[in-house]
Protein backbone atom coordinates (compact mmCIF):
# COMPACT_ATOMS: atom_id res chain seq x y z
CA UNK A 1 0.00 0.00 0.00
CA UNK A 2 2.87 2.18 0.31
CA UNK A 3 1.71 3.82 3.68
CA UNK A 4 1.11 2.84 7.41
CA UNK A 5 -2.68 3.29 8.60
CA UNK A 6 -3.68 3.19 11.99
CA UNK A 7 -7.52 2.32 12.13
CA UNK A 8 -9.76 2.49 14.86
CA UNK A 9 -13.08 2.44 12.87
CA UNK A 10 -15.18 -0.29 10.37
CA UNK A 11 -15.65 2.71 8.68
CA UNK A 12 -11.88 3.76 7.69
CA UNK A 13 -10.94 0.06 7.24
CA UNK A 14 -13.16 -0.77 4.86
CA UNK A 15 -12.10 2.72 2.40
CA UNK A 16 -8.60 1.54 2.96
CA UNK A 17 -9.45 -1.53 1.76
CA UNK A 18 -11.71 -0.42 -0.49
CA UNK A 19 -8.56 1.41 -2.46
CA UNK A 20 -6.78 -2.20 -3.24
CA UNK A 21 -7.33 -3.82 -6.45
CA UNK A 22 -9.34 -7.33 -6.63
CA UNK A 23 -5.50 -8.85 -7.78
CA UNK A 24 -3.61 -7.74 -4.35
CA UNK A 25 -3.60 -10.87 -1.88
CA UNK A 26 -4.83 -9.61 1.69
CA UNK A 27 -3.22 -11.23 4.55
CA UNK A 28 -4.77 -10.98 8.20
CA UNK A 29 -3.54 -11.57 11.46
CA UNK A 30 -6.08 -10.68 14.23
CA UNK A 31 -4.39 -10.54 17.82
CA UNK A 32 -5.33 -9.33 21.20
CA UNK A 33 -2.50 -7.19 21.64
CA UNK A 34 0.76 -6.92 23.73
CA UNK A 35 2.56 -8.25 20.74
CA UNK A 36 5.61 -10.65 21.16
CA UNK A 37 8.07 -12.84 19.40
CA UNK A 38 4.79 -15.23 18.51
CA UNK A 39 3.01 -12.33 16.98
CA UNK A 40 5.66 -11.25 15.06
CA UNK A 41 6.36 -14.41 13.46
CA UNK A 42 2.71 -14.55 12.13
CA UNK A 43 2.98 -11.22 10.37
CA UNK A 44 6.29 -11.87 8.99
CA UNK A 45 4.49 -14.56 7.41
CA UNK A 46 2.01 -12.50 6.14
CA UNK A 47 4.38 -9.70 5.19
CA UNK A 48 6.36 -12.90 2.88
CA UNK A 49 2.94 -14.41 1.60
CA UNK A 50 0.58 -11.36 0.76
CA UNK A 51 0.57 -7.96 -0.94
CA UNK A 52 -1.01 -6.52 1.83
CA UNK A 53 -1.04 -7.07 5.29
CA UNK A 54 -3.84 -6.18 7.79
CA UNK A 55 -3.03 -6.57 12.01
CA UNK A 56 -5.85 -6.31 14.72
CA UNK A 57 -5.51 -5.60 17.96
CA UNK A 58 -9.24 -6.17 19.98
CA UNK A 59 -8.92 -7.69 23.44
CA UNK A 60 -12.47 -9.10 22.88
CA UNK A 61 -14.69 -9.48 25.95
CA UNK A 62 -17.00 -11.52 24.67
CA UNK A 63 -14.61 -14.47 25.13
CA UNK A 64 -13.52 -13.53 28.56
CA UNK A 65 -15.32 -15.46 31.78
CA UNK A 66 -16.52 -13.10 34.58
CA UNK A 67 -13.32 -14.43 36.84
CA UNK A 68 -10.79 -14.09 33.84
CA UNK A 69 -7.90 -11.16 33.43
CA UNK A 70 -9.82 -8.88 30.98
CA UNK A 71 -9.38 -5.91 32.88
CA UNK A 72 -5.99 -6.71 33.56
CA UNK A 73 -4.91 -8.20 30.20
CA UNK A 74 -1.89 -6.40 29.13
CA UNK A 75 -2.35 -3.47 26.78
CA UNK A 76 0.89 -1.82 24.99
CA UNK A 77 -0.99 0.03 22.55
CA UNK A 78 1.91 2.36 21.89
CA UNK A 79 4.54 -0.49 21.46
CA UNK A 80 2.57 -2.65 19.27
CA UNK A 81 1.78 0.11 16.83
CA UNK A 82 5.60 0.80 16.41
CA UNK A 83 6.36 -2.37 16.06
CA UNK A 84 3.68 -3.00 13.17
CA UNK A 85 5.10 0.01 11.39
CA UNK A 86 8.69 -1.85 12.09
CA UNK A 87 7.14 -4.50 10.64
CA UNK A 88 5.89 -3.49 7.24
CA UNK A 89 2.05 -4.12 8.27
CA UNK A 90 0.31 -1.74 5.95
CA UNK A 91 -2.98 -1.37 8.38
CA UNK A 92 -3.41 -2.03 12.33
CA UNK A 93 -7.42 -2.43 13.27
CA UNK A 94 -7.73 -1.28 16.60
CA UNK A 95 -11.39 -0.42 17.15
CA UNK A 96 -12.63 -0.24 20.44
CA UNK A 97 -15.82 -2.78 22.11
CA UNK A 98 -18.57 0.36 20.91
CA UNK A 99 -17.00 -0.08 17.28
CA UNK A 100 -17.09 -3.83 17.37
CA UNK A 101 -20.01 -4.67 19.41
CA UNK A 102 -22.67 -1.06 18.61
CA UNK A 103 -25.63 -2.95 20.00
CA UNK A 104 -23.95 -4.12 23.09
CA UNK A 105 -23.10 -7.88 23.70
CA UNK A 106 -25.91 -8.84 25.67
CA UNK A 107 -28.23 -9.68 22.23
CA UNK A 108 -26.16 -10.14 19.70
CA UNK A 109 -25.57 -12.69 16.57
CA UNK A 110 -23.48 -15.10 18.23
CA UNK A 111 -21.23 -17.95 16.22
CA UNK A 112 -21.74 -21.19 18.08
CA UNK A 113 -19.04 -23.60 17.22
CA UNK A 114 -19.87 -27.20 17.59
CA UNK A 115 -20.09 -28.58 21.24
CA UNK A 116 -18.06 -31.37 20.36
CA UNK A 117 -14.75 -28.85 19.31
CA UNK A 118 -15.96 -26.15 22.36
CA UNK A 119 -16.51 -28.45 24.96
CA UNK A 120 -13.44 -30.30 25.38
CA UNK A 121 -9.96 -29.16 26.62
CA UNK A 122 -9.81 -25.49 27.61
CA UNK A 123 -13.66 -25.30 26.65
CA UNK A 124 -14.45 -27.31 29.85
CA UNK A 125 -13.12 -24.80 32.17
CA UNK A 126 -13.68 -21.73 29.74
CA UNK A 127 -17.43 -22.05 29.44
CA UNK A 128 -19.04 -19.75 26.48
CA UNK A 129 -14.82 -18.64 25.69
CA UNK A 130 -14.98 -20.23 22.10
CA UNK A 131 -18.14 -18.87 21.25
CA UNK A 132 -17.22 -15.56 22.00
CA UNK A 133 -13.32 -16.02 19.84
CA UNK A 134 -15.42 -17.93 16.95
CA UNK A 135 -17.94 -14.90 16.73
CA UNK A 136 -15.19 -11.63 16.79
CA UNK A 137 -13.17 -13.97 14.57
CA UNK A 138 -15.47 -14.23 11.93
CA UNK A 139 -17.04 -10.16 12.12
CA UNK A 140 -13.14 -9.50 11.67
CA UNK A 141 -12.70 -12.00 8.44
CA UNK A 142 -16.18 -10.51 7.41
CA UNK A 143 -14.29 -6.69 8.03
CA UNK A 144 -11.44 -7.60 6.21
CA UNK A 145 -11.90 -10.43 3.46
CA UNK A 146 -8.43 -11.50 3.46
CA UNK A 147 -7.38 -14.75 1.00
CA UNK A 148 -5.22 -15.71 4.00
CA UNK A 149 -5.85 -15.73 7.86
CA UNK A 150 -2.84 -16.22 10.13
CA UNK A 151 -3.66 -17.82 13.45
CA UNK A 152 -0.69 -19.79 16.17
CA UNK A 153 -0.66 -22.91 16.60
CA UNK A 154 -0.14 -22.12 20.16
CA UNK A 155 -3.99 -21.85 20.56
CA UNK A 156 -4.95 -25.51 18.66
CA UNK A 157 -8.26 -25.64 20.23
CA UNK A 158 -9.24 -22.46 18.83
CA UNK A 159 -7.09 -23.18 15.08
CA UNK A 160 -9.61 -26.06 15.05
CA UNK A 161 -12.67 -24.06 15.62
CA UNK A 162 -12.00 -21.16 13.63
CA UNK A 163 -11.28 -23.66 10.65
CA UNK A 164 -14.19 -25.58 11.34
CA UNK A 165 -16.39 -22.41 11.71
CA UNK A 166 -14.93 -21.39 8.10
CA UNK A 167 -15.76 -24.44 6.39
CA UNK A 168 -19.45 -24.62 8.02
CA UNK A 169 -19.81 -20.93 6.90
CA UNK A 170 -18.12 -21.10 3.18
CA UNK A 171 -15.72 -18.65 3.72
CA UNK A 172 -13.24 -18.35 1.06
CA UNK A 173 -10.13 -17.43 3.56
CA UNK A 174 -7.41 -19.44 3.66
CA UNK A 175 -6.59 -20.46 7.35
CA UNK A 176 -2.70 -20.80 8.20
CA UNK A 177 -1.24 -21.84 10.67
CA UNK A 178 2.08 -20.83 12.19
CA UNK A 179 4.43 -22.62 14.49
CA UNK A 180 4.73 -22.20 18.29
CA UNK A 181 7.16 -19.53 19.06
CA UNK A 182 8.88 -20.09 22.38
CA UNK A 183 11.87 -18.61 25.01
CA UNK A 184 14.93 -20.07 25.05
CA UNK A 185 14.28 -21.85 27.44
CA UNK A 186 11.59 -23.23 26.16
CA UNK A 187 8.25 -21.39 27.44
CA UNK A 188 5.43 -20.79 24.87
CA UNK A 189 5.45 -16.72 24.42
CA UNK A 190 2.20 -15.75 25.68
CA UNK A 191 1.29 -11.73 26.29
CA UNK A 192 0.42 -13.83 29.91
CA UNK A 193 3.96 -14.49 30.93
CA UNK A 194 3.95 -10.77 31.51
CA UNK A 195 1.98 -12.10 34.98
CA UNK A 196 4.63 -14.68 35.94
CA UNK A 197 7.18 -13.81 38.59
CA UNK A 198 10.24 -15.44 38.28
CA UNK A 199 9.51 -18.10 40.42
CA UNK A 200 5.74 -18.40 38.71
CA UNK A 201 8.16 -18.90 35.91
CA UNK A 202 10.39 -21.79 36.75
CA UNK A 203 7.38 -23.97 37.46
CA UNK A 204 5.46 -22.88 34.37
CA UNK A 205 8.27 -24.23 32.39
CA UNK A 206 7.15 -27.63 33.53
CA UNK A 207 5.05 -27.38 30.74
CA UNK A 208 7.01 -27.23 27.97
CA UNK A 209 9.53 -29.41 29.81
CA UNK A 210 6.65 -32.21 29.80
CA UNK A 211 5.91 -31.71 26.39
CA UNK A 212 9.50 -31.92 25.62
CA UNK A 213 9.85 -35.85 27.39
CA UNK A 214 6.45 -36.78 25.53
CA UNK A 215 7.60 -35.97 22.52
CA UNK A 216 10.94 -37.93 23.37
CA UNK A 217 9.00 -41.17 23.87
CA UNK A 218 7.56 -40.71 20.34
CA UNK A 219 10.36 -40.27 18.87
CA UNK A 220 11.58 -43.86 20.51
CA UNK A 221 8.17 -45.36 19.06
CA UNK A 222 5.58 -44.48 22.21
CA UNK A 223 2.13 -43.55 20.32
CA UNK A 224 -0.18 -44.60 22.55
CA UNK A 225 -1.77 -41.81 25.18
CA UNK A 226 -1.23 -43.50 28.43
CA UNK A 227 2.52 -43.91 27.09
CA UNK A 228 2.52 -40.50 25.98
CA UNK A 229 0.64 -39.33 29.41
CA UNK A 230 2.29 -41.09 31.98
CA UNK A 231 5.55 -39.34 31.64
CA UNK A 232 3.97 -35.84 31.59
CA UNK A 233 2.06 -36.42 34.82
CA UNK A 234 5.63 -37.77 36.67
CA UNK A 235 7.07 -35.11 35.34
CA UNK A 236 4.19 -32.42 36.52
CA UNK A 237 4.40 -34.47 39.91
CA UNK A 238 7.71 -32.51 40.83
CA UNK A 239 5.61 -29.28 40.57
CA UNK A 240 2.96 -29.18 43.09
CA UNK A 241 2.66 -25.19 42.83
CA UNK A 242 1.64 -26.10 39.23
CA UNK A 243 -2.58 -26.70 38.96
CA UNK A 244 -2.79 -29.20 36.14
CA UNK A 245 -6.22 -28.15 34.08
CA UNK A 246 -5.76 -31.18 31.89
CA UNK A 247 -2.99 -33.02 29.80
CA UNK A 248 -4.51 -34.62 26.76
CA UNK A 249 -3.98 -36.30 23.58
CA UNK A 250 -6.40 -35.69 20.78
CA UNK A 251 -6.88 -35.25 17.10
CA UNK A 252 -5.53 -31.33 15.88
CA UNK A 253 -8.29 -31.35 13.80
CA UNK A 254 -11.70 -32.82 15.82
CA UNK A 255 -10.15 -32.78 19.15
CA UNK A 256 -11.52 -36.21 19.65
CA UNK A 257 -9.11 -38.01 22.08
CA UNK A 258 -6.96 -40.67 20.71
CA UNK A 259 -5.90 -43.64 22.26
CA UNK A 260 -3.55 -45.02 19.57
CA UNK A 261 -1.44 -42.13 17.43
CA UNK A 262 -1.88 -43.58 14.17
CA UNK A 263 -1.02 -40.64 11.47
CA UNK A 264 -1.02 -37.52 13.63
CA UNK A 265 -1.96 -36.51 17.23
CA UNK A 266 -2.14 -33.57 19.40
CA UNK A 267 -0.94 -33.15 23.00
CA UNK A 268 -2.47 -30.42 24.86
CA UNK A 269 -1.56 -29.05 27.94
CA UNK A 270 -3.32 -26.70 30.29
CA UNK A 271 -2.47 -25.39 34.20
CA UNK A 272 -2.87 -22.62 36.53
CA UNK A 273 0.74 -20.95 38.18
CA UNK A 274 -1.16 -18.89 40.54
CA UNK A 275 -3.79 -16.57 38.87
CA UNK A 276 -2.20 -17.41 35.52
CA UNK A 277 -4.17 -19.89 33.08
CA UNK A 278 -0.74 -21.15 30.50
CA UNK A 279 -1.37 -23.78 27.69
CA UNK A 280 0.95 -25.56 25.49
CA UNK A 281 1.34 -28.12 23.24
CA UNK A 282 2.48 -30.10 20.12
CA UNK A 283 1.82 -32.09 17.67
CA UNK A 284 2.88 -35.65 16.90
CA UNK A 285 3.22 -36.42 13.50
CA UNK A 286 3.60 -40.26 12.38
CA UNK A 287 2.96 -39.52 8.39
CA UNK A 288 5.89 -38.98 6.36
CA UNK A 289 6.61 -35.50 5.23
CA UNK A 290 5.13 -33.80 2.00
CA UNK A 291 7.60 -33.29 -0.71
CA UNK A 292 7.13 -29.95 -2.77
CA UNK A 293 8.49 -29.43 -6.20
CA UNK A 294 7.40 -25.89 -7.71
CA UNK A 295 8.64 -24.21 -10.74
CA UNK A 296 7.99 -22.98 -14.23
CA UNK A 297 7.20 -25.16 -16.94
CA UNK A 298 9.96 -26.97 -18.70
CA UNK A 299 12.58 -26.88 -15.51
CA UNK A 300 12.71 -30.78 -15.21
CA UNK A 301 10.35 -31.20 -12.02
CA UNK A 302 8.12 -33.72 -13.29
CA UNK A 303 10.79 -36.18 -14.04
CA UNK A 304 12.93 -35.30 -11.31
CA UNK A 305 9.79 -35.07 -8.61
CA UNK A 306 8.58 -38.56 -10.12
CA UNK A 307 12.13 -40.30 -9.80
CA UNK A 308 13.14 -38.26 -6.29
CA UNK A 309 9.75 -39.73 -5.48
CA UNK A 310 10.22 -43.33 -6.41
CA UNK A 311 13.58 -43.13 -4.49
CA UNK A 312 12.16 -42.20 -1.19
CA UNK A 313 9.34 -44.64 -1.47
CA UNK A 314 6.81 -41.71 -2.11
CA UNK A 315 3.65 -41.93 -3.90
CA UNK A 316 4.12 -39.36 -6.75
CA UNK A 317 0.99 -36.78 -7.20
CA UNK A 318 1.43 -35.48 -10.80
CA UNK A 319 -0.87 -32.23 -10.24
CA UNK A 320 -0.20 -30.68 -13.80
CA UNK A 321 -1.83 -34.06 -15.28
CA UNK A 322 -4.61 -33.24 -13.35
CA UNK A 323 -5.14 -29.92 -14.70
CA UNK A 324 -4.36 -31.41 -18.43
CA UNK A 325 -7.31 -33.82 -17.88
CA UNK A 326 -9.87 -31.00 -16.42
CA UNK A 327 -8.70 -28.63 -20.12
CA UNK A 328 -8.88 -31.66 -22.07
CA UNK A 329 -12.64 -31.96 -20.78
CA UNK A 330 -13.66 -28.58 -21.34
CA UNK A 331 -12.32 -28.75 -25.17
CA UNK A 332 -13.96 -32.21 -25.61
CA UNK A 333 -17.31 -30.35 -24.85
CA UNK A 334 -16.68 -27.53 -26.56
CA UNK A 335 -17.09 -25.20 -24.07
CA UNK A 336 -16.05 -21.96 -24.14
CA UNK A 337 -13.16 -21.50 -21.37
CA UNK A 338 -14.08 -17.80 -21.15
CA UNK A 339 -17.18 -18.64 -19.24
CA UNK A 340 -15.97 -18.98 -15.52
CA UNK A 341 -19.31 -20.62 -14.11
CA UNK A 342 -19.43 -22.97 -17.39
CA UNK A 343 -16.49 -24.27 -16.83
CA UNK A 344 -16.32 -24.72 -13.29
CA UNK A 345 -20.02 -25.88 -12.89
CA UNK A 346 -18.86 -28.74 -15.65
CA UNK A 347 -15.35 -29.67 -13.88
CA UNK A 348 -17.08 -29.99 -10.15
CA UNK A 349 -18.99 -33.19 -11.82
CA UNK A 350 -15.91 -34.94 -13.31
CA UNK A 351 -14.43 -37.75 -11.38
CA UNK A 352 -10.80 -37.62 -11.84
CA UNK A 353 -8.41 -40.99 -11.02
CA UNK A 354 -5.00 -41.00 -11.52
CA UNK A 355 -1.95 -43.68 -11.57
CA UNK A 356 1.41 -43.19 -11.25
CA UNK A 357 3.21 -46.36 -10.26
CA UNK A 358 5.72 -46.66 -13.30
CA UNK A 359 8.47 -43.06 -13.22
CA UNK A 360 9.66 -44.02 -16.53
CA UNK A 361 6.05 -43.66 -17.78
CA UNK A 362 3.73 -40.69 -17.76
CA UNK A 363 0.86 -40.51 -15.16
CA UNK A 364 -2.15 -42.80 -16.27
CA UNK A 365 -5.51 -40.49 -16.09
CA UNK A 366 -9.09 -41.34 -15.91
CA UNK A 367 -12.12 -38.48 -16.15
CA UNK A 368 -15.40 -40.22 -15.65
CA UNK A 369 -13.55 -43.47 -16.59
CA UNK A 370 -12.35 -42.69 -20.03
CA UNK A 371 -8.55 -42.92 -20.19
CA UNK A 372 -7.13 -39.62 -20.97
CA UNK A 373 -3.50 -40.45 -20.61
CA UNK A 374 -2.43 -39.55 -24.15
CA UNK A 375 -4.74 -37.40 -25.01
CA UNK A 376 -4.01 -34.94 -22.22
CA UNK A 377 -0.17 -34.03 -23.96
CA UNK A 378 -1.30 -32.49 -26.86
CA UNK A 379 -0.47 -29.45 -28.21
CA UNK A 380 -4.00 -27.86 -27.92
CA UNK A 381 -4.19 -28.72 -24.21
CA UNK A 382 -0.83 -27.62 -23.52
CA UNK A 383 -1.69 -24.51 -24.79
CA UNK A 384 -4.76 -23.96 -22.97
CA UNK A 385 -3.74 -25.29 -19.82
CA UNK A 386 -2.98 -22.15 -18.01
CA UNK A 387 -5.59 -20.71 -19.02
CA UNK A 388 -8.30 -23.03 -16.82
CA UNK A 389 -5.91 -23.62 -14.03
CA UNK A 390 -5.96 -19.29 -13.73
CA UNK A 391 -9.75 -19.94 -12.93
CA UNK A 392 -9.76 -19.52 -9.21
CA UNK A 393 -12.72 -22.09 -9.21
CA UNK A 394 -10.82 -24.58 -10.95
CA UNK A 395 -7.80 -24.23 -8.79
CA UNK A 396 -10.29 -24.54 -5.57
CA UNK A 397 -12.03 -27.64 -6.66
CA UNK A 398 -8.17 -29.71 -7.72
CA UNK A 399 -6.94 -27.77 -4.54
CA UNK A 400 -9.44 -29.73 -2.70
CA UNK A 401 -8.46 -33.08 -4.13
CA UNK A 402 -5.13 -32.96 -3.74
CA UNK A 403 -5.32 -31.96 -0.12
CA UNK A 404 -7.39 -34.97 0.28
CA UNK A 405 -4.84 -37.19 -1.57
CA UNK A 406 -1.97 -35.98 0.57
CA UNK A 407 -3.68 -36.05 4.27
CA UNK A 408 -2.12 -39.27 4.99
CA UNK A 409 1.25 -37.60 4.22
CA UNK A 410 3.92 -39.25 2.41
CA UNK A 411 3.55 -38.00 -1.51
CA UNK A 412 5.29 -36.35 -3.46
CA UNK A 413 4.03 -32.92 -5.82
CA UNK A 414 5.03 -31.00 -8.32
CA UNK A 415 3.49 -28.03 -9.51
CA UNK A 416 3.18 -24.13 -9.67
CA UNK A 417 2.08 -24.11 -6.03
CA UNK A 418 2.55 -26.99 -4.24
CA UNK A 419 4.60 -25.29 -1.47
CA UNK A 420 3.02 -22.06 -1.35
CA UNK A 421 -0.59 -22.95 -1.34
CA UNK A 422 -1.55 -26.77 -1.77
CA UNK A 423 0.94 -28.13 1.15
CA UNK A 424 2.17 -25.07 2.71
CA UNK A 425 3.00 -27.06 5.60
CA UNK A 426 4.98 -29.39 3.10
CA UNK A 427 8.34 -30.81 5.21
CA UNK A 428 10.36 -30.50 1.92
CA UNK A 429 9.66 -27.61 -0.62
CA UNK A 430 12.22 -27.60 -3.58
CA UNK A 431 11.95 -24.34 -6.68
CA UNK A 432 13.12 -25.63 -9.26
CA UNK A 433 14.28 -23.61 -11.91
CA UNK A 434 15.95 -23.17 -15.69
CA UNK A 435 16.45 -20.27 -17.68
CA UNK A 436 13.99 -19.80 -20.16
CA UNK A 437 16.62 -20.31 -23.56
CA UNK A 438 17.10 -24.21 -21.62
CA UNK A 439 13.11 -25.02 -21.11
CA UNK A 440 12.44 -24.07 -24.50
CA UNK A 441 15.61 -26.04 -25.78
CA UNK A 442 14.02 -28.84 -23.88
CA UNK A 443 10.45 -28.79 -25.07
CA UNK A 444 11.87 -28.17 -28.69
CA UNK A 445 14.00 -31.35 -28.20
CA UNK A 446 10.78 -33.62 -26.40
CA UNK A 447 8.40 -32.70 -29.21
CA UNK A 448 10.98 -33.48 -31.73
CA UNK A 449 10.92 -36.63 -30.30
CA UNK A 450 7.25 -37.16 -30.18
CA UNK A 451 7.27 -36.58 -33.75
CA UNK A 452 5.36 -33.34 -33.11
CA UNK A 453 7.95 -30.62 -34.13
CA UNK A 454 4.83 -28.04 -35.62
CA UNK A 455 6.58 -25.00 -33.61
CA UNK A 456 9.90 -23.68 -34.01
CA UNK A 457 12.39 -23.03 -31.34
CA UNK A 458 11.72 -19.12 -31.39
CA UNK A 459 8.09 -19.58 -30.61
CA UNK A 460 8.02 -22.36 -28.15
CA UNK A 461 10.79 -19.61 -26.40
CA UNK A 462 7.54 -17.11 -26.88
CA UNK A 463 5.33 -19.28 -25.78
CA UNK A 464 7.58 -20.01 -22.16
CA UNK A 465 7.78 -16.50 -21.52
CA UNK A 466 4.12 -15.82 -21.98
CA UNK A 467 3.03 -18.41 -19.65
CA UNK A 468 5.50 -17.31 -17.16
CA UNK A 469 4.14 -13.57 -17.43
CA UNK A 470 0.66 -14.87 -17.06
CA UNK A 471 1.28 -17.33 -14.07
CA UNK A 472 2.97 -14.72 -11.56
CA UNK A 473 0.20 -12.17 -12.31
CA UNK A 474 -2.81 -14.19 -12.09
CA UNK A 475 -5.27 -12.98 -9.18
CA UNK A 476 -5.53 -16.04 -7.68
CA UNK A 477 -2.35 -17.72 -6.08
CA UNK A 478 0.24 -16.39 -8.37
CA UNK A 479 2.81 -18.56 -8.96
CA UNK A 480 5.71 -17.26 -6.63
CA UNK A 481 8.77 -19.36 -4.67
CA UNK A 482 7.75 -19.84 -1.37
CA UNK A 483 9.86 -18.63 1.63
CA UNK A 484 11.15 -21.19 2.82
CA UNK A 485 11.81 -23.90 -0.44
CA UNK A 486 14.77 -24.51 -1.58
CA UNK A 487 15.84 -23.60 -5.13
CA UNK A 488 17.80 -25.78 -7.18
CA UNK A 489 18.71 -24.40 -11.14
CA UNK A 490 19.00 -27.26 -13.35
CA UNK A 491 20.47 -25.69 -16.60
CA UNK A 492 23.76 -27.24 -15.52
CA UNK A 493 22.94 -30.09 -13.64
CA UNK A 494 21.95 -33.66 -14.86
CA UNK A 495 18.93 -35.30 -13.82
CA UNK A 496 20.76 -37.89 -11.30
CA UNK A 497 22.43 -35.17 -9.87
CA UNK A 498 19.32 -33.10 -8.86
CA UNK A 499 17.14 -36.40 -7.57
CA UNK A 500 19.99 -37.32 -5.36
CA UNK A 501 20.14 -33.78 -4.08
CA UNK A 502 16.56 -33.53 -3.19
CA UNK A 503 16.77 -37.49 -1.76
CA UNK A 504 19.33 -36.35 0.86
CA UNK A 505 17.36 -33.45 1.63
CA UNK A 506 14.46 -34.66 2.37
CA UNK A 507 16.38 -37.96 4.03
CA UNK A 508 18.01 -35.50 6.23
CA UNK A 509 14.53 -33.96 7.12
CA UNK A 510 13.02 -37.10 8.46
CA UNK A 511 13.04 -37.55 12.76
CA UNK A 512 15.98 -39.18 13.76
CA UNK A 513 15.03 -41.34 17.18
P1 LIG B 1 -3.50 -13.52 21.07
O1 LIG B 1 -3.03 -12.11 20.94
O2 LIG B 1 -2.96 -14.21 22.28
O3 LIG B 1 -4.97 -13.67 20.89
O4 LIG B 1 -2.84 -14.30 19.84
C1 LIG B 1 -3.00 -13.84 18.53
C2 LIG B 1 -2.45 -14.89 17.60
O5 LIG B 1 -1.08 -15.13 17.89
C3 LIG B 1 -3.16 -16.23 17.75
O6 LIG B 1 -3.33 -16.81 16.47
C4 LIG B 1 -2.20 -17.02 18.58
O7 LIG B 1 -2.31 -18.41 18.38
C5 LIG B 1 -0.87 -16.51 18.09
N1 LIG B 1 0.17 -16.76 19.08
C6 LIG B 1 0.16 -16.42 20.39
N2 LIG B 1 1.27 -16.89 21.00
C7 LIG B 1 1.99 -17.56 20.09
C8 LIG B 1 3.22 -18.26 20.09
N3 LIG B 1 3.96 -18.38 21.18
N4 LIG B 1 3.64 -18.84 18.93
C9 LIG B 1 2.90 -18.73 17.81
N5 LIG B 1 1.74 -18.07 17.73
C10 LIG B 1 1.28 -17.48 18.85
Amino acid sequence: MGMFYCLSTTAGLQAALGTLSPATTLGFVPTMGALHGGHVALIQRARQECDVVVVSIFVNPLQFGPQEDLERYPRTLEADTRLCQELGVDVLFVPDVAELYPRGMETLTLVEPPRELTERLCGRSRPGHFRGVATVVLKLLHLVQPDRAYFGQKDAQQLAIIRRCVADLNLEVEIIACPIVRDADGLALSSRNQYLSEGDRATALALSQSLEIATAAFRQGCFTASDLLAPIHNHLRQFPQLRLDYAELVHPQTLVPLERIETVGLLAIAGWVGQTRLIDNCLLDRRLPILAVDGPAGAGKSTVTRRAAQALGLQYLDTGAMYRAVTWWCLENNLDLRDEPAVVEAIAHCQLRLESSDPHQPTRVWINDREVSQAIRSLEVTQRVSQVAALRGVRRLMVRQQRAIGANGGIAAEGRDIGTHVFPEAGLKIFLTASPAERAQRRWQELQQQGQCDLSYEELLAQITARDTADQQRTYAPFRKAADAIEICTDNLGIDEVVSKIVHLYRSRLPQP
